[in-house]
């Protein structure tokens, strides 16, 4: 059976066969995926032993020694920064890095700051989704509702069964989450991160270069989401398409705006004004 895990490496490799200026980060992209699909299926084989609760702090000690797979794929590949990370985090005791998942697990610590937690804890969350365990974290408006992740990519699909052709504004909008891998609706404009609602200060921006993609921003708390068309390429993976309009971030960073969670290429800071 073709795991999603698969699905988005298979959908990366493609994309980076096409492309030039983004065909590194696609390949490191297919490469972790595969990477997170094996610790995913191992996580399984362990929960059918002995059942998963959805609460870290007992489950983690079942897969925290598989982790260094994981560890050892991104400090091998990943960009220089996240590869010095995942370096010092191999070589790390147990205690200190099961108190840094349980930080990022807790929301005391976000991905802005704390990117590798997330790659590391999603093949388990995404285990939990497929088995109907809840995730036992906090949620917060505009999160996830199954896992409380952060949305870190947005897409519009073509509403109803047979829509594609349909246009864009019939379309159903949707906040893809970081942690498990899920989808939920967005029922009307509205900013995921503060909820602000005056469409006048929710610009959305496209670019000629990338005519599926679209910085949704909020001028009140200078975060955004991408977004990506599907009714344009229905073939299109939305987390793993994202990385093609990585120039589409670096301008929204120079503008001042932060992405509410970043995406598979790690946080762009936004410069100091
Ligand atoms: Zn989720
Ligand atoms: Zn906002």
């Amino acid at each position: 059976m073709e795991t999603a895990f698969e699905r988005r490496a298979a959908r990366a490799e493609l994309l980076a066969r096409g492309s030039v200026t983004v065909a590194e980060p696609l390949r490191f992209a297919a490469g972790l995926h595969r990477a997170q699909g094996r610790l995913a299926a191992a996580i399984r084989v362990l929960h059918a032993d002995h059942s998963l609760c959805g609460r870290l702090e007992e489950d983690v000690s079942r897969f925290i020694g598989r982790l260094g797979e994981l560890l050892r794929f991104a400090a091998e590949h990943g960009p220089p920064a996240l590869a010095d990370e995942a370096l010092v985090r191999s070589e790390e005791d147990p205690v200190r890095s099961r108190s840094r998942l349980s930080g990022w697990w807790s929301g005391e610590v976000d991905s802005i700051q704390d990117y590798l937690s997330r790659g590391l804890l999603r093949p388990y969350v995404e285990v939990l989704a497929g088995l109907g365990i809840a995730p036992d974290r906090p949620h917060r408006a505009g999160r996830c509702p199954f896992c409380g992740g952060s949305p870190w990519i947005g897409a519009r699909r073509a509403a109803g069964a047979g829509g594609a052709g349909g246009r864009a504004d019939a379309a159903s909008r949707l906040l893809g989450c970081a942690l498990c891998g899920g989808e939920w609706p967005l029922g009307r404009i509205r900013c995921p991160d503060c909820a602000e609602e005056d469409p006048s200060k929710l610009p959305s921006f496209q670019s000629e270069s990338h005519p599926a993609v679209r910085i949704e921003a909020c001028e009140a708390c200078r975060r955004y989401v991408k977004s990506i068309d599907l009714t344009l390429d229905a073939r299109a993976v939305p987390e793993v398409d994202d990385l093609v309009s990585l120039s589409m971030d670096l301008w929204a960073a120079k503008e001042g705006f932060t992405r509410i969670e970043p995406g598979l290429a790690g946080p762009l800071i936004a410069p100091p004004a």
